[in-house]
């Protein structure tokens, strides 16, 4: 496995870490052992978030003692220096750390800047200067806010969605991130679930030396997966290549990522579970996805409005009323059994 250092932060880790938004849906206990097993098998860089509830908490638990030996990032989505500072505080505690090596800025769908009116950027400036972050990063969906960031020379990093089945303009966002020394963290590697062969998504990833995908790991077995590529990277090879044309091919047209930009709905659709029922289904435990709570949850797309909100927000221009109609009707034919069972 190859080491990279993340854009020019000095901060070198091996090309393979973990996301700890899963961990939220675990025991403290399981938790723990997933994250140190994860260290013990070579990962050195962990991602969580404010916002992921009690996942901080859970890394804050598990690396007690040898914090000194792995990187930590956090993200914050404080909107004004107030909430940023309060944010920092409260990582600062539940990580059990008195300094984050990269804290970034949360989904944001502007790239703060000094002197911009919203005394955000400042902050973290002032963050760094007390010791208490070490590198300053930002987490985007929007390819042109993520354009605007890396010409901005304001950002250590850039956390943005990446997989094989990017399109070019987000391939050329990569390749600008290398070319500006921004170091570009691969969010959604597995494009929000849709993706499971680990070794062509690891593969494709791994053509570009310069990217350091976080793989949101929830069981040992998945952890495992990405360990085993420690010893030996796969290749990319005939029968990977095959893999991802045939996903492209059958994902060419536009599919929800599931990154709940669009939420919330007026009248309380999950939008980015509901709009990739489809594909989710087919991948996912069937006894889940026709549960009496899931039907419940597919049933609401019933009520849209149509006030198109979602819409305005999605970052992939989706036409998501269609989209909740189409799959809909798809899960209903699907469970069909099982819904005109009860
Ligand atoms: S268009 Fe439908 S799904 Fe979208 S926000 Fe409005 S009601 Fe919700
Ligand atoms: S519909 Fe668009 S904004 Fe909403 S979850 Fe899917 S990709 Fe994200």
């Amino acid at each position: 496995m190859r080491t990279i250092e993340i854009g020019k932060t000095g901060m070198l880790v091996p090309q393979n870490a973990f996301g700890a938004l899963p961990i939220q849906r675990i025991p403290l206990e399981e938790a723990k052992t997933l994250l140190q097993n994860a260290y013990k098998g070579g990962m050195r860089f962990f991602d969580t978030a404010r916002a992921y509830t009690d996942s901080e908490e859970k890394v804050g638990a598990a690396f007690k003692g040898i914090r000194e030996n792995l990187y930590l990032a956090t993200k914050t989505k404080a909107k004004t220096p107030a909430q940023f500072w309060e944010d920092l505080e409260t990582s600062l505690s539940k990580l059990q750390t008195d300094y984050i090596d990269l804290y970034q800025f949360h989904m944001v769908d502007q790239c703060y800047k000094p002197e911009d009116g919203t005394g955000m950027y400042e902050c973290m400036l002032e963050a760094k200067a007390q010791g208490k972050i070490r590198h300053i990063g930002i987490t985007t969906h929007k390819i042109q806010v993520a354009h605007e960031i890396v010409e901005s020379g304001l950002y250590e990093t850039l956390q943005y969605p990446f997989s094989y089945l990017s399109k070019q303009e987000e391939i050329e966002l990569v390749q600008k991130c290398k070319e500006y020394e921004v170091g570009f963290i691969v969010m959604k590697g597995l494009a929000g679930g849709i993706l499971s062969n680990a070794k062509a998504i690891f593969a494709y990833l791994y053509q570009f030396d310069h990217v350091l995908p976080i793989w949101g790991i929830q069981r040992q077995e998945e952890l495992e997966e990405w360990l085993s590529f420690m010893d030996q990277e796969p290749a990319l090879n005939e029968e990977l290549k095959e893999v991802i044309a045939q996903d492209r091919k059958q994902y060419e047209k536009d599919f929800c990522r599931g990154c709940g930009y669009c939420m919330p709905c007026p009248v309380g659709i999950d939008i980015p579970t509901s709009a990739r029922a489809s594909i989710l289904m087919r991948k996912m435990n069937p006894a889940i996805w026709g549960s009496k709570e899931r039907q419940e949850v597919m049933k609401k797309t019933e009520d849209c409005v149509n006030c198109r909100t979602c819409v305005s927000r999605c970052p992939y221009e989706l036409n998501i009323p269609e989209l909740l109609k189409k799959n809909y009707a798809d899960y209903l034919d699907y469970y069909k059994d099982v819904i005109g069972g009860e």
